[in-house]
């Protein structure tokens, strides 16, 4: 994606506030999920949090969204730099992208981190009539978690995805990795002082958003350097992933 590109579509994250997912809109999804083979446990549980992602573990989970446009390899490299570290991350990738080079999820996934869907091209979901919304999502990664581009979303979205087998995952600490000035991404020390300084409520179980064509991927070591300096620990990896990502996360 173009610098220019990226500023036109760049809008504040997250757009909305998370909203609560009604009961029964619960129980019907859990219902599909049950109905089309997927495990239950795959579906929220009551009082799922949205920000949180299933993560009760008081871990940290990092995410890394969107795709490595310039250089490709930069996914796995940084899975792997991860993997080595005893660190699973969660990884939502736009399927457009994603769907071209299916290498690139199945190494994420042998690495231990988890793959989610991001849609297949990357729009603002509440701007579309309800079935583009649908079709978005529907052919985005194949996965359990998904995370609306630019956190726009609201109960139509969390409803559609539901009704896939989906539960929407937000963050906790945004680094804004993604916000350019005169075209230039935040740099490695800016980011990495942003997650340091971030609340302690927003990192104790929370979830860190970064991206995989900004400094962030760079960033990382001085991140889970800080985070267990300052007595974090982070999601762990205990090996391979597949699509299904179970509520709570096994962080
Ligand atoms: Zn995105």
């Amino acid at each position: 994606m173009s610098g220019s590109l990226r500023r036109v579509l760049r809008l504040p994250h997250p757009l909305r506030p998370p909203r609560v997912r009604p009961p029964l809109v619960a129980a019907l999804a859990a219902l599909t999920l049950v109905l089309c083979g997927l495990p239950a446990s795959a579906a929220p549980a009551a009082g799922y949090d949205h920000r949180r992602c299933g993560n009760t573990s008081g871990r940290v989970l990092l995410t890394l969204d969107d795709w490595p446009y310039d250089h490709v390899e930069r996914a796995v490299e940084t899975g792997a730099y991860l993997k080595g570290k005893g660190i699973r991350a969660a990884f939502f990738l736009i399927n457009q992208y994603a769907s071209q080079q299916p290498r690139v999820a199945e190494a994420l996934r042998r690495q231990g981190h988890w793959v989610g869907n991001h849609t297949y091209s990357h729009p603002h979901l509440p701007r579309l009539p309800e079935a583009d919304a649908r079709k978005e999502i529907r052919d985005g990664v194949r996965s359990t978690l998904f995370r609306p581009p630019f956190g726009d979303y609201g109960p139509r979205e969390t409803r559609i995805a539901a009704s896939l087998g989906f539960r929407v995952c937000t963050w906790t600490v945004d680094t804004f990795d993604w916000e350019d000035s005169g075209g230039r991404f935040p740099d490695v020390a800016t980011l990495r002082a942003r997650v340091r300084n971030a609340p302690a409520e927003d990192k104790h179980g929370g979830v860190v958003l970064g991206h995989l064509f900004t400094n962030f991927p760079d960033a990382l070591p001085g991140i889970v350097d800080d985070l267990r300096a300052q007595g974090y620990a982070l999601c762990r990896n205990t090996g391979p992933t597949g699509p299904v990502i179970r509520d709570p996360l096994r962080c």
